[in-house]
């Protein structure tokens, strides 16, 4: 008779309340006998946590604020687990004794300290966060190595590369080609993106995300992101990661070889399988609800260049990247203030972009920042953004 062994894995999820973290728990309801959830923590929505907590019974919950964990705490009186808050809550529940994985599908720079924690706790990170590599790639990446801890990508682009890599010699990897859909404004020019509103940039015309990767997505900044993820990740040179625009969004991405051999990973577009195989790496299960590819339907996979003088984000994350040091930080620091500001309405479409670029002229540079000085780079582009970008002139 054929006996399976399972061995059970803890799991923190952070932002489950999200789309990602919504999803993760959709593949730990699929798997109950392998995946628990020992921990959730969420922003503000704490009607959704209240229900997350009632069906998956975690020991600990997070929300941000205080008052809103009072209230969660009054509304879970009937069950068994422990209300925290704030950042000593997230730093908490991703150290916790008996978890094995942290799921980082929180949005922002927040991710940074409870990611770091983690890891220093031993604790194998689920990353969906990709600020954090962006921003303290330099720092995470060794620290990882040193503590002996797995970084499995659950960006579907980066999960695609880790699967084309498996068995693979990574010295003979000539470069990383990582595919973008475009977006939903593919084709246009600059002139046809002075009155975007928000309500067009979040329709992305393939996947279904949370808002701010999904502005990220229109305006290929987070194209941009996922290079420098994509940096830290398998440790390769700029030079060697080239995007690839890929509209239907079948081709996840593709490592090219040093013998010029191309392997690709391909799939429907749906987050629950990179979510799925970072969560039960190394095995392959069923994705529950999930369409497959259908060769007999499909009719194209087609390939464009990138036009990055219309989408100036992707080569302002090249030249972040390249320069290194807190670059790549105010990169990402002015875009999500910028994208905030867009989503309420305070900035334009293509003034997401011009931020982007005034905070990586204007920010002092300093080399191998530690986790302070990447945090004092976010408060001075908040700052430098107030004031237009007075105070450094
Ligand atoms: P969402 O906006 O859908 O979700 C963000 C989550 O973070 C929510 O649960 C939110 O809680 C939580 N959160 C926000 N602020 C705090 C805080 N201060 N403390 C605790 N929790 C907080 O984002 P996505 O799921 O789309 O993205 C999450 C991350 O994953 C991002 O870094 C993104 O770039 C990355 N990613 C996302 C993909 C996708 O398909 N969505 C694909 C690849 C990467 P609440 O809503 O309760 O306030």
């Amino acid at each position: 008779m054929f006996l399976r062994i399972i061995a059970m894995k803890n799991i923190t999820v952070l932002g489950s309340t999200g789309s990602i973290g919504t999803q993760t728990l959709q593949v730990a309801r699929a798997y109950p006998e392998e995946i628990k959830i020992t921990a959730l923590a969420a922003g503000r929505n704490i009607t959704l946590l209240e229900r997350q907590i009632r069906e998956f019974h975690p020991a600990y919950a997070v929300v941000w604020d205080e008052a809103d964990a009072a209230a969660l705490r009054e509304r879970t009186g009937d069950l068994k687990v422990e209300i925290l808050a704030g950042m000593e809550g997230l730093i908490a529940v991703s150290t916790l004794n008996e978890i094995h994985t942290v799921v980082t599908a929180i949005v922002g720079m927040i991710g940074i300290r409870p990611t770091l924690a983690a890891i220093r706790a031993h604790k194998d990170i689920a990353l969906a966060n990709k600020e954090t590599l962006v921003c303290a790639g330099h720092i995470i990446m060794p620290l990882a190595e040193e503590m002996g801890v797995r970084i499995l990508p659950v960006d579907s682009e980066h999960s695609a590369i880790f699967q084309c890599l498996q068995g693979q010699n990574r010295k003979e990897v000539h470069k990383l080609l990582l595919t973008a859909s475009g977006g939903p404004f593919r084709g246009r020019k600059k002139e046809e993106l002075k009155n975007i509103q928000a309500k067009d940039a979040l329709k992305h015309p393939n996947w279904a995300m949370g808002a701010k990767i999904t502005i990220d997505s229109s305006t290929m900044v987070n194209k941009g992101l996922e290079v420098m993820e994509a940096k830290w990740l398998f440790g390769v040179d700029y030079d060697d990661i080239q995007v690839v625009i890929q509209p239907q969004s079948i081709i996840h991405s593709m490592v090219e070889f040093r013998d010029g051999a191309v392997l690709a990973q391909l799939g429907t577009p749906d987050m629950k399988l990179p979510i799925q195989y970072a969560l039960l790496y190394p095995h392959r299960r069923p994705v529950d609800g999930s369409r497959r590819l259908d060769f007999g339907s499909l009719t194209k996979i087609t390939f464009e260049t990138p036009d990055m003088d219309t989408f100036t984000g992707l080569k302002l994350a090249y030249a972040a990247g390249r320069a290194g040091g807190n670059l790549p930080t105010a990169f990402n620091a002015a875009n999500e203030k910028a994208v905030a500001a867009f989503l309420s309405g305070q900035i334009s479409f293509l003034e997401i972009t011009e931020w982007i670029e005034r905070a990586c002229e204007k920010i002092p540079f300093v080399d191998h920042p530690d986790v302070n000085q990447i945090l004092d780079t976010q408060r001075r582009v908040n700052e430098l953004l107030k004031t237009g970008g007075k105070q450094f002139e």
